[in-house]
């Protein structure tokens, strides 16, 4: 969580400008304030299990982001966190099952599916490179994000605000997708820390 709030207060700016081009230019605000918020939460006191501080962090996302971004990743987080249980260590098999359970969440929750340019282009490829390496290779899995989230720019928007400019929305790569890579980044950075 500290290397994920690290990595979007750097890239704050980079995520506000995608959005200003097909959104309305908050996504890095949204981001910023909202790991700010888990930052400072998980400062205070560490939750006792790994689930327990994925749903801590789900929580205040959702109660510190006001844009379509915080629910979604909040969701995420909160039903990856479920998913561990309340097992105190947790293998990378393991958090890589509870991340698909969150994403899958993700889907259900916004309605959008592969290749709608969302944050869900970045994160299903990461999945699929963790499933792909039998739950072990976050390094694969950031990659597979970052490419996921290039291949947005051809796309056609169909969920969220940026679905509002049709065509238009073509050319662009979408700002959650870039967020959620930056995500998938931190978290490979953490595992080889
Ligand atoms: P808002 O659009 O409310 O201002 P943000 O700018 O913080 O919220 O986040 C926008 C990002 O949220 C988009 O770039 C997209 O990746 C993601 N997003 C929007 N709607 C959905 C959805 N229904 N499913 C998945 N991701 C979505
Ligand atoms: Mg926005
Ligand atoms: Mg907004």
């Amino acid at each position: 969580m500290t290397a994920a709030a690290d990595a979007v207060a750097r890239e704050a700016d980079r995520l506000t400008e995608l959005d200003s081009a097909i959104g309305d230019s908050d996504h890095g605000g949204n981001m910023r304030r909202g790991f700010e918020a888990v930052r400072e939460e998980l400062g205070e006191e560490v939750p006792a299990t790994p689930g327990a501080v994925l749903m801590t962090a789900g929580r205040k996302l959702v109660s510190t982001v006001g844009g379509a971004s915080g629910p979604l990743y909040g969701t995420l987080l909160r039903r990856a966190g479920k998913a561990l249980g309340s097992a105190e260590r947790v293998s990378r098999e393991e958090l890589a099952g509870a991340l698909r359970t969150g994403i899958d969440a993700v889907a259900q929750l916004g309605g959008a599916v592969a290749g709608d340019k969302t944050m869900l282009d970045a994160l299903f490829p990461a999945v699929e490179a963790l499933a792909d390496s039998g739950g072990k290779d976050f390094e694969a899995a950031r990659t597979a994000a970052e490419q996921g989230a290039e291949e947005t720019v051809p796309l056609q928007a169909r969920k969220g605000r940026a679905s509002y400019l049709g065509e238009r929305s073509i050319g662009h790569q979408d700002p959650g997708a870039t967020s959620a890579a930056l995500l998938v980044a931190a978290l490979a950075e953490a595992d080889t820390a």
